[in-house]
């Protein structure tokens, strides 16, 4: 469940859903956090916190605030890291989302027909919905290839990575800009943990797919360089 920073409507989603992962807007986190600063590197600061994958990445980051401005590393604290920050999303919900964008997006479109009679804002969304599905098959005749354009991105970003097998179904993948990260093949996660996270393999994880692929009947205890 995705919320709007809002005290009311939180605490009560809360009560009602104790088991879902709740989230806040980041929207809304920085639109509050203007109110104590509006300089740029605090906004970067804190797009980076809730962007770190791992709580290591998570943890330099709030240490690097610490040492900025301590008032500011104080109010970020108090903010419960589980709504906000990819590093500690559990995963479940298969969505690394920081933004209330879709709530925001529906509410827009149907803003014409919020007030008409029931009927009438029905066939308003089954209108908008119908125009909706005609332009995205626009894009999709327009795509290249059997994969969208962000897997073919995915796909050429993995054909940079190098692996090495090291057993129980563990890789160890590098990337081009001296990423590394360990691919767990047995239990489907990789250290960058953005697999996890969004249930899409990342480009790391995507090379050691595309290669168990082609080499399916090798001896897989090699370096391979695709
Ligand atoms: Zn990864």
């Amino acid at each position: 469940m995705l919320f709007t920073f809002c005290k009311g409507l939180v605490a009560s989603s809360w009560t009602l859903y104790p088991c879902a992962e709740h989230r806040f807007c980041l929207g809304h986190i920085h639109k509050n956090m203007k109110k104590i600063s509006r300089e740029k590197v605090f906004q970067d600061m804190l797009w980076n916190l809730a962007s770190a994958t791992t709580i290591q990445e998570f943890n330099h980051a709030m240490e690097e605030l610490r040492m900025l401005n301590n008032d500011f590393y104080e109010w970020v604290k108090a903010i419960r890291p589980q709504c906000w920050s990819r590093a500690h999303f559990i995963g479940r919900a298969h969505c690394d989302g920081l933004l209330n964008n879709l709530c925001e997006t529906i509410n827009n479109q149907i803003k014409k027909a919020r007030d008409q009679p029931i009927i009438t804002c029905l066939e308003y969304i089954r209108e908008y919905l119908m125009l909706r599905i005609v332009s995205v098959q626009k894009v999709i005749d327009k795509a290249v290839g059997p994969l969208t354009p962000t897997a073919t991105k995915k796909k050429s970003d993995a054909a940079q990575c190098v692996g090495k097998f090291c057993g129980n179904g563990k890789y160890q993948v590098s990337g081009p800009w001296m990423d590394q990260c360990v691919v767990n093949m047995v239990h489907h996660t990789c250290s960058c943990r953005r697999w996890e996270i969004t249930g899409i393999p990342c480009k790391l994880m995507g090379f050691i797919q595309t290669i168990l692929c082609m080499h399916a009947t090798l001896d897989l205890d090699l370096c391979f360089h695709y």
